[in-house]
């Protein structure tokens, strides 16, 4: 799908620039947060700037509306209609939707809307057909016993949103949770709320009963600290950064013990070991490394390369490097947008200097487009001879800045794509199978995928070891799982 700059100003200006909270019965108030976009730093609306109360309305809502039934008691095929309904109209405003995650975060329109809106459409149909097919089970008993194994919706679910997928990661938990019955507050990122705002009010005309789905926008010290922290919240699945997933486990301890569903950072190695086909696999690193700005969690920002091949595939990648065109994101043909915010931005570029400093020869790259509007525009940057004690290394940058380090032997590769606090996704390019085998056991990460980038697909459960999260996945029918509990119904023959 192509949209011109022209196109996408229009779409932008269409939708609402306005990112209110959504509470049924409840106006909101007039504190307002700043909405500027990334690409200039041009003010483009205001977001609602909640707090502790509005929680405790939108709370209070939920479980009303839960205890009521008012969406847990439809059957099955009921909330599949009106979920049906509501991705049919997102897909219709995908062009709209996509305008709003390109000047909210920044993201090149080309990737909102060939990748994260028809994915964000498929999450919504897939969940919605898949909530009629789940089964519970029967328990092998005796004769004079039953036993049921059911699953029921939780209760009150608090989604909390990162700012680089805005519309995906909405669909990523609010599609599953919703669902199967739960009453859902989202809690989006203060930078990018306006996906968010636009796809509850279709819910709201899809027919999602209100008090069934609540948004509450501001800031996450305020607005994500009360949900957290909230005694009638059941569970909070959450997505952002390790350092605010850890507080979400504080909150939950010093609270009411709520579920916490952690996902988190990475530090993705991508292995590339002799035997590669490195024609074909150059398009996949760079993939890897550099989609989104690699403003994304599952970035393989480390290439661990064999000594071999790593001088022709360093070529290779420079020379490929070319076609990624930092620029506007509103053009069709830009690959690299700006770095999300201001603060942002300079942590980025920060490792630039570190990097240099610590001793990493830069191959590609290394400048910021000071020229292009807000200017913190950063060049798809590759630095070699990275060492595992370096910083790059080790932390997590969410900018493009790609780390390469050598290696001789298997272990030596599987020992430094290991070597990382983390473990959410790794990639690796081998032709033998039984080396492909043996490193995708042997690598620590929740999805390993094999020549090529890949996080799988909406079948397909999404989610880390380590520190990159727990308790539950993203995406296929695992995802249910983090929005249903298990009950045992036992009936005795007397
Ligand atoms: P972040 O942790 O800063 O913010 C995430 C959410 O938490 C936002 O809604 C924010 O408002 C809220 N928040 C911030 N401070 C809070 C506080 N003190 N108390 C309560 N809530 C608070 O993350 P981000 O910068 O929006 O996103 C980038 C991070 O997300 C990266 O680390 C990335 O790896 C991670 N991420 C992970 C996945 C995954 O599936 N594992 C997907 C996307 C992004």
């Amino acid at each position: 799908m192509k949209i011109s700059q022209e196109q996408v100003f229009e779409r932008a200006k269409q939708a609402s620039l306005w990112a209110g909270n959504l509470i049924e019965g409840h106006l909101g108030h007039q504190h307002k947060l700043e909405n500027r976009t990334p690409i200039d730093n041009s003010l483009i609306g205001y977001i609602e700037d909640g707090d502790a109360e509005d929680i405790d309305a939108a709370v209070l809502v939920a479980r009303n509306t839960f205890n009521q039934g008012t969406w847990r008691d439809l059957s099955p095929q009921e909330r599949k209609i009106v979920m049906l309904k509501w991705a049919e109209l997102i897909s219709k405003h995908s062009e709209e939707l996509a305008a709003l995650d390109c000047i909210d975060a920044g993201k090149p329109i080309s990737e909102c809307l060939n990748t994260d809106l028809p994915a964000t459409v498929e999450t919504f149909y897939w969940y919605a057909e898949a909530i009629d097919k789940l089964f519970g089970k029967i328990a092998p008993t005796s004769q004079q016993e039953l036993g049921l194994i059911i699953h029921e919706p939780i209760g009150v679910v608090g989604a909390v949103l990162p700012w680089n997928f805005p519309a995906q990661m909405f669909a990523w938990k609010v599609a599953p949770a919703l669902a199967v019955g739960n009453s859902v507050i989202v809690k989006p990122a203060e930078l990018t709320s306006l996906s968010a705002f636009r796809l509850v009010e279709l819910a709201y005309e899809a027919g999602v009963p209100k008090g069934a789905l609540s948004l509450v926008c501001g800031l996450g010290e305020k607005v994500g600290e009360a949900l957290g922290r909230h005694h009638d919240v059941d569970v909070v699945s959450f997505t952002g950064s390790t350092d605010v997933g850890r507080l979400f486990l504080k909150y939950s301890a010093e609270s009411n013990l709520k579920e916490i569903v952690l996902e988190c950072g990475g530090k993705s190695p991508q292995v590339v070991f002799e035997d590669a086909d490195i024609d074909a696999a150059i398009p996949h690193i760079l993939a890897a490394a550099f989609w989104n700005m690699s403003e994304n969690c599952s970035c393989g920002s480390r290439l661990i390369v064999h000594e071999k091949v790593k001088q022709s595939l360093l070529t290779q990648l420079v020379t490929a490097l070319k076609d990624w065109k930092v620029g506007d994101p509103r053009l069709a043909d830009v690959a690299i947008g700006p770095m999300v915010e201001q603060a942002h931005f300079e942590k980025v570029r920060s490792f630039l200097d570190i990097t240099i400093k610590e001793g990493g020869r830069l191959v590609a790259g290394g400048n910021i487009h000071h020229d292009i509007g807000s200017g913190w525009y950063i060049e798809p940057t590759i630095f070699d001879d990275v060492t595992s004690q370096m910083s790059l290394f080790k932390h997590e940058v969410f900018g493009p800045i790609l780390a390469v380090t050598s290696f001789k032997t298997d272990d030596e590769a599987i020992a430094l794509a290991n070597d990382t606090q983390y473990g959410l996704a790794a990639s690796f390019y081998s032709q033998n199978i039984h080396r492909a085998l043996h490193v995708a056991r042997c690598i620590n990460a929740g999805t390993v995928s094999v020549n090529g980038f890949s996080e799988g697909n909406i079948t397909t459960p999404f989610g880390g070891f380590r520190q990159s999260g727990f308790g539950g996945k993203d995406n296929g029918l695992e995802a249910f799982e983090q929005y249903t509990q298990t009950k045992v119904i036992w009936f005795i023959h007397q």
